[in-house]
């Protein structure tokens, strides 16, 4: 039983790896979690997301969803089948990416006969989910009994993501979520946090920093020109959820500014050009200068030359269409999708070219082709890798080590804590040694399952 005057946070998973955020706090006979993610290693789906969850589904009050990306949300269905019937809250675009997000994991996840997943992911039970939750925009309060109030702040992540923040008992506590690499081609800037008493944050790069944001475009404008001249196919693996519409969008400026030449780019993704329809609707989130170019009546994401292919028989075509193009595809480390396809038909070719614009986790087919690999299996084919490899680490969408600090400096001053999560331990522990180091903050990264008590 908890203290009335303290809270207990839980970090039931989302410690000591990247993926899985699932965070409980309790206090004043109250429960509430902050997200409930999918844990994925070198599967998309790791096998501890079938372990029951450490707490009663049943008895928790609201979950709050940081954002729609899957290690965020994946367990929504599973913490329903468990017997959930509390509120759900996020932002409004955050509501409409988890359900595109959760129909996808669905129909992925209807292949898998084991542990009844089918049944965890059915429709009934996404519905159920959508029909428990609420929205709120930036900014807004959620005053709930016994004077615990919410809020989120812009996290310049992807659409929609929010860092929830809490106020009880005159103190702020501030669960990040993912922290957008700022500044984004598409997003605002993350908003600034300086008065938090406790903070659980991120820290997926906390050990690394990134190359400099200005060269990525001006990097992604030779790899195209050099295609083209080569007369190429140039295939991108890209995540479907914002890497997929900043990249529609750098292409869009270079292609209608005739900084590169038109040539045949196919988006042959169903998950993107369903969430790239979701980004459309919700134009008045994104940054100034992109609402100033909507506002001239440009399309952002719809330019000369490009064609999405949403049909299977559509993407069987492009191998047809003759060379230079361009092919955007999932999924964004080469493990499943249609990318593979195209993998096997454009790799061996040394005209042609691969672009990474991404982590790629140890073990999957990405990283074996970052690594420099000379052959690969694809679809239990022996593929030789002759094309080009090409990279771009500047779109990645969270902060790197300097700017994580950075972000913190900005509430040093009332900071009492620190947990540092969502990160290989490496990356957590590296950043609880610079918050130390630098800004003197009482800073930890707690163990899996491990709890820690907020005192008041
Ligand atoms: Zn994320």
């Amino acid at each position: 039983m908890v203290d009335d005057k303290n809270l207990k946070i839980t970090f039931c998973s989302g410690a000591g790896t990247v993926t899985g955020a699932n965070f409980l706090l309790e206090g004043y006979g109250k429960k509430f979690l902050i997200d409930c993610g999918l844990i994925q290693g070198e599967k998309f789906v790791d096998d501890l997301n079938w372990d029951k969850f450490p707490y009663d589904s049943s008895s928790i009050d609201i979950l709050f969803i940081t954002h729609g990306h899957i290690d965020h949300i994946g367990r929504i269905p599973k913490l329903i089948s468990e017997g959930f019937n509390g509120r759900i809250i996020s932002t409004i675009p955050t509501k409409e990416i988890t359900e595109v997000m959760l129909a996808d994991t669905a129909h992925i996840l209807s292949r898998d006969k084991e542990y009844g997943l089918s049944e965890i992911y059915s429709e009934e039970n996404i519905k159920k989910a959508m029909s428990l939750w609420e929205t709120l925009e930036y900014g807004q309060k959620l005053n709930v009994d016994h004077g615990f109030q919410f809020s989120y702040k812009d996290a310049g992540h992807i659409l929609g993501s929010g860092m929830l923040e809490i106020i009880y008992n005159g103190k702020k506590i501030v669960f990040t979520g993912d922290l957008g690499n700022s500044p984004s081609p598409l997003l605002p800037d993350t908003e600034i946090i300086d008065d938090a008493d406790y903070m659980v944050m991120e820290s997926c790069y906390g050990d690394r920093n990134h190359e400099k944001r200005e060269e990525r475009k001006k990097k992604l404008e030779e790899i195209i020109i050099e295609n083209f001249n080569r007369k190429g196919t140039l295939i991108i693996p890209t995540f479907s959820l914002e890497r997929t519409q900043e990249l529609l969008y750098e292409i869009n400026s270079l292609v209608e500014n005739k900084i590169v030449p038109e040539m045949p780019i196919f988006l042959d993704s169903p998950l993107s050009i369903k969430l790239t329809d979701v980004y459309l609707k919700y134009g008045k989130y994104f940054n100034e200068t992109a609402k100033k170019i909507i506002a001239t009546g440009d399309k952002l994401f719809d330019f000369p030359g490009l064609k999405e292919t949403p049909e299977t028989e559509e993407s069987k075509e492009i191998l047809k269409v003759p060379p230079p193009k361009i092919i955007i595809a999932g999924s964004g480390m080469s493990n499943g999708g249609r990318i593979l396809h195209h993998e096997k038909n454009y790799l061996p070719n040394k005209n042609d070219t691969i672009l990474l614009t991404g982590y790629q986790s140890i073990g999957t087919l990405g990283r074996l082709i970052q690594d420099g690999t000379k052959k690969v299996h694809i679809m239990r084919e022996e593929v030789p890798v002759r094309a080009h490899l090409a990279m771009i680490s500047g779109y990645s969408g969270h902060k790197d080590s300097d700017h994580l600090v950075l972000f913190v400096e900005k509430t040093a001053k009332t900071l009492k804590k620190v947990f540092v999560v969502m990160g290989e331990p490496k990356s957590a522990m590296f950043l609880c040694q610079k918050l130390r180091d630098t800004l003197g903050i009482n800073a930890i990264a707690p163990n899996h399952g491990e709890s820690a008590t907020i005192e008041f």
